[in-house]
């Protein structure tokens, strides 16, 4: 029974579009590269409590970068002089930086598990830039999203 569950499971994360388990960018807290580290600023990210935040240059389908939870800690907010952009170069934590949103969960998955990401920023292509081809962040996907597809039950 539970093996059969298994292959459901793995099954479905072959047909499964990252796109449709993924966190969409509109529900993603994150955080502007400039904004300086402030005691409220602190507050805020604890309240919201996630481990990984994504941080944005200009617009929001800007990720360039992700700071930790943890790297709020022990931090002098008095000086003003820290800025997001200035944790997230310094801990510089490895995250997948481009997943196609069309990929596979299975396929996304596994490439998380490979390159050893906890989180991904998934993409697509931005067509309004005509000139170089660019992405644009359209959405999340962490492990925990991925397993929560592969064990779920009927
Ligand atoms: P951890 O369990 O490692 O402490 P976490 O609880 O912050 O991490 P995950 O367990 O990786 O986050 O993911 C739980 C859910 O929260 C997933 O659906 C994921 O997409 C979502 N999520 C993770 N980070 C954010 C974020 N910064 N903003 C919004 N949603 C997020
Ligand atoms: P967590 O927030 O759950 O403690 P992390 O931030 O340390 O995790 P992740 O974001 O989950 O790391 O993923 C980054 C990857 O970096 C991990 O999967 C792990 O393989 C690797 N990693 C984390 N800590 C260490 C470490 N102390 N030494 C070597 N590699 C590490």
């Amino acid at each position: 029974e539970s093996e059969k569950n298994i292959m459901r499971g793995v099954l479905s994360l072959k047909m499964k579009k990252v796109r449709d388990i993924m966190t969409n960018l509109i529900d993603v807290f994150m955080l502007e590269t400039d904004r300086v580290v402030d005691d409220e600023l602190v507050l805020t990210v604890h309240g919201y409590g996630y481990s990984r935040i994504p941080v944005y240059e200009n617009q929001r389908d800007n990720i360039i970068g992700l700071v930790n939870i943890r790297d709020f800690a022990l931090l002098d907010t008095e000086s003003g002089k820290f800025t997001v952009r200035s944790l997230m170069n310094f801990y510089n934590h490895r995250y997948g930086k481009v997943i196609m949103s069309d990929d596979s969960c299975y396929d996304v998955f596994n490439k998380l598990k490979k390159e050893q990401y906890h989180m991904g920023v998934v993409v697509e292509h931005d067509n309004s830039s005509e000139k170089d081809p660019k992405v644009k962040a359209v959405g999340i996907v962490t492990l925990e999203d991925i397993i929560e597809e592969m064990i779920q039950e009927e």
